[in-house]
C-alpha cells in the first residue's frame, strides 16, 4: 500500500535497521523493487528524481504506474513514493501529482532560506499527510548534471532545520553519489555523533549507499541513520546482466530479442541487488 515514510521511518529508527530508498527509472526498475520488497516483508521507499521523472514521462505517469503495480501485484508491505533531491518547484509538483512523500534539497541556499523553504513545505505536506526529508550540508558527487562538492553539515543547523517538524533528515557526512573513488577516507562518523546527538530521535538520511562498506552502513545505522539510497548499484547490477546476455548472443537467438527476454536478466539482477541491501540494512521482515 502506498503510505507516507512517516511510521516506517520511526519504526525504523526506534527498531535500529534502516528502509532502502531505492530510485526507479522505470516499469521493470519499480516492479522489481516492489516485488522483492513484497518477497522479503520490508517496507520501501521508491525514489525518482527530477530527471527520472521527465524521463518517465512524467509524476502523474509515476504515480498511476506505481498505484496499478501494487494493486495488481498485490503489494501489502508499505510502499512509500518519494522525490529525491527535490527543487522547491519540484515538491510542488509531486504533491500536486499524488507522491506520498518528498526531498526538498535546500542545502543550495544560505541556511534561512533553506529554513523559510522548509518551514513551508512541513506545514503544506503536513496538511496532505505526506513525509519530507530536508537536507543540510550538499552531498558529493553529480547528480542529474548538478555537481556538489560534498561537505559536512553543521551538526547546529541540522538542529535548526530538524525543529521545523521534519519526517527526516539528509546530512553531509563526507558521502558521495555515485562510485566512491580511490582513496576515498570513509564516512566522518564524529559529524554523524554530533549531528546524532543534537537532533534527537529525528530519522537521518544516508545518501550515496552504493558502495559504502558494510560495516560502515551498520555503524551508520546504530547512530541514527534510517533510509538509506541506494541508485548507482542497481544500475550497476542492471547493466552488467544485460551486458552478459548481449555479449552471449542470447539476443540473436530464437526471440532472444523480444525486450521481456531481454531485459530479465538486468531485471532479476535489481531484484538480488535490493534484496542483498534489504538483508544488510536490517529492514527484512519489518512490514
Ligand atoms: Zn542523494
Amino acid at each position: 500500500m502506498l503510505v507516507s515514510a512517516k511510521e516506517m521511518m520511526q519504526k525504523a529508527r526506534a527498531g535500529h535497521y534502516a528502509v532502502g530508498a531505492f530510485n526507479i527509472n522505470n516499469l521493470e526498475w519499480t516492479k522489481a523493487i516492489l516485488l522483492t520488497a513484497q518477497e522479503l516483508q520490508s517496507p520501501v521507499i521508491l525514489g525518482v528524481s527530477e530527471g527520472a521523472g521527465k524521463y518517465m514521462g512524467g509524476y502523474k505517469t509515476i504515480v498511476g504506474m506505481v498505484k496499478g503495480l501494487i494493486e495488481e501485484q498485490n503489494i501489502t508491505v508499505p510502499v512509500a513514493l518519494h522525490l529525491d533531491h527535490g527543487s522547491y518547484e519540484g515538491c510542488y509538483k509531486c504533491i500536486e501529482a499524488g507522491f506520498s512523500s518528498v526531498m526538498f534539497d535546500g542545502s543550495k541556499y544560505p541556511i534561512d532560506e533553506n529554513v523559510a523553504k522548509t518551514k513551508e513545505l512541513v506545514a503544506v505536506t503536513g496538511e496532505k499527510g505526506m513525509s519530507l526529508e530536508a537536507e543540510v550540508g550538499g552531498i558529493g558527487g553529480e547528480e542529474d548534471g548538478v555537481v556538489s562538492m560534498g561537505e559536512c553539515a553543521d551538526p547546529d543547523e541540522c538542529k535548526a532545520i530538524a525543529d521545523l517538524g521534519i519526517t527526516m533528515l539528509a546530512a553531509g557526512i563526507g558521502n558521495i553519489h555515485g562510485k566512491y573513488p580511490e582513496g576515498w577516507p570513509g564516512l566522518r562518523f564524529d559529524v554523524l555523533e554530533s549531528i546524532n546527538a543534537k537532533v534527537g530521535e529525528m530519522p537521518l538520511v544516508l545518501h550515496g549507499g552504493t558502495g559504502i562498506p558494510a560495516d560502515m552502513i551498520k555503524k551508520a545505522i546504530s547512530l541514527g541513520v534510517s533510509k538509506i539510497n541506494v541508485n548507482t548499484e542497481c544500475q550497476l547490477s542492471f547493466a552488467a546482466a544485460t551486458r552478459k546476455y548481449i555479449e552471449e548472443g542470447k539476443d540473436q537467438q530464437g526471440k532472444g530479442y523480444d525486450p521481456r527476454k531481454l531485459l530479465a536478466p538486468g531485471f532479476e539482477a535489481i531484484k538480488a541487488t535490493v534484496k542483498e541491501k534489504m538483508e544488510l540494512f536490517g529492514s527484512v521482515g519489518k512490514a
